[in-house]
């Protein structure tokens, strides 16, 4: 059994004993037999789109790649996700063992996530007529992801009889509980979707210790009912340059057109207040008002588009900087593909991530992953994807000021960048996606296997 999980592999009657935030408890599940089939739920987001911008991220990375690797263990995986195009073909095959279906649920363009509890109905019965279309039981078992397919999921699983998994990827009462300054709120009404679909899930799968007990405090889960399964990150596509850290920096920059000799503190993700990319451009003000020399010397990229409450303000970060007097400095990119994004952090002295909230952040590890450390802030899942004052800096709160001093830090001793990111490397390994699959699968195994003794 995998060393990330804590809480799968608890068979009825044996619960366990002891807080939700004990260590790794391995169990084996033996002979008990795992999904064939396993239908997963992306609503709002699909796992066809370029994360980076809109309601495309991580959540759509966790999938394909979970989903991938799930049918190498030989389980099929069909997708739904909600068709935002009429030119859609109604299924593609993303990899051998993986479909994604596109199911008509309201108008295809322009509807808004905050629209969607609305065509929920509309989407339940185009899952359902799904499948209706195979024969009984083709399905062993839903994996709902985000709350929106987590809805969708409880209604299916009622329906079908089948063991529903969910993984919440984000919750509003932790959102919520540290937002931005101005940051609009989430509404009550998913407070009350979420609490519903963590009553009805059968397991819930939390990235870290850190949500599993914000799952239990914020909403009454069950302890038994929760399984802590670390992402993972494609370590074949983020991985540092065979020649080694520092040729691999050199031969990325030359590729992306950056100065050699530059100090380089990157962004990269989806734009907009709750990932806090403002804090970096404040803080490159701080430091430039106190280095004034580093202004010569220093790129500050930041790669990806507005999403979410960004979208409200989609030219924000530009003015911003203009305001600071460091547009000079600063260079905005659209979201790129993985294989361009890993030049990105091979090229970069340090990746940024000063997120209000963060239920993982794979960003930071697969920066990590290429030999690049980072200066994240110290919340959700951050302090489990990198290793303070080893593979990276954890910064408390949100002052500028505070993450400035952790970029002198880089900027004023380059080797720094260099040891911490081998060290990078090295404890990003820890987080291959097979592990991953594995654990979820366990997960599985150990729901269905309930199930089945409940009758
Ligand atoms: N990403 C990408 N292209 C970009 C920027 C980001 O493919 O230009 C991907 C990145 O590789 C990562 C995901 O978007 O896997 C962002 O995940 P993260 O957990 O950091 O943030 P989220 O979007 O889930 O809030």
């Amino acid at each position: 059994m995998s060393q990330y999980m804590t809480r799968t592999g608890v068979l009825p009657g044996r619960a366990h004993a002891g807080t939700p935030l004990a260590p790794p408890r391995p169990r084996s599940l033996g002979t008990h037999s795992r999904p064939r089939r396993v239908a997963m739920l992306s609503v709002h987001t699909s796992p066809l789109h370029q994360p980076g911008t809109g309601d495309a991220g991580g959540m759509n990375v966790y999938i394909v790649e979970l989903a991938k690797r799930l049918a190498a263990l030989d389980i099929e995986v069909e997708i739904f996700t909600r068709a935002t195009s009429a030119a859609l073909p109604p299924s593609v095959e993303l990899a051998p063992g993986v479909l994604v279906r596109h199911v008509t649920a309201g108008p295809y363009e322009g509807l808004a996530k905050e629209d969607l509890p609305a065509q929920l109905c509309a989407f339940t019965h185009g899952v359902t007529q799904a499948w209706a279309g195979r024969r009984p039981g083709h399905y062993d078992l839903l994996h709902s992801h985000y709350w929106l397919s987590g809805h969708v999921g409880r209604l299916a699983a009622g329906r079908w009889g089948v063991p529903l998994v969910h993984a919440m990827h984000t919750m509003a009462k932790v959102k919520n509980a540290s937002l931005a300054e101005g940051d609009t709120p989430e509404p009550a009404s998913r407070v009350t979707g979420e609490t519903h679909v963590v009553r009805a899930a059968d397991r819930l799968i939390a990235n870290t210790d850190r949500e599993a007990a914000e799952l239990l405090r914020h909403y009454d889960a069950d302890t038994d009912r929760v399984a802590v399964v670390h992402p993972g990150v494609n370590l074949e596509r983020f991985r540092p340059d065979s020649r080694g850290i520092a040729t691999g920096r050199a031969a990325a920059r030359a590729r992306l057109g950056l100065p050699q000799d530059a100090f380089v503190p990157l962004f990269a993700g989806r734009i907009q207040p709750l990932k806090a990319p403002d804090i970096l451009l404040r803080s490159v003000a701080y430091l430039l008002a106190e280095r004034p020399w580093l202004r010569e010397r220093i790129t500050v990229p930041v790669v990806g588009g507005p999403s979410g409450t960004g979208l409200a303000r989609p030219e924000g970060l530009q003015k911003l900087a203009a305001r600071l007097g460091i547009s000079d400095v600063v260079l905005f990119r659209p979201p790129v593909g993985q294989d361009l994004l890993a030049d990105w952090y091979r090229a970069a002295s340090v990746l940024v991530k000063p997120s209000y909230s963060e239920s993982f952040g794979l960003v930071a590890v697969e920066a990590q992953a290429c030999g690049t450390p980072v200066i994240a802030a110290e919340v959700g899942g951050l302090p489990v994807a990198v290793r303070n004052g080893v593979s990276g800096v954890l910064v408390r709160g949100h002052d500028p000021a505070d993450y400035a001093r952790a970029l002198y830090g880089f900027a004023d001793d380059p080797s720094l960048s260099a040891r911490m990111g081998a060290a990078a490397a090295r404890h990003a390994r820890r987080f291959g996606w097979d592990t991953a699959a594995v654990a979820t699968a366990e997960v599985y195994t150990a729901a269905l296997h309930e199930r089945r003794l409940r009758g």
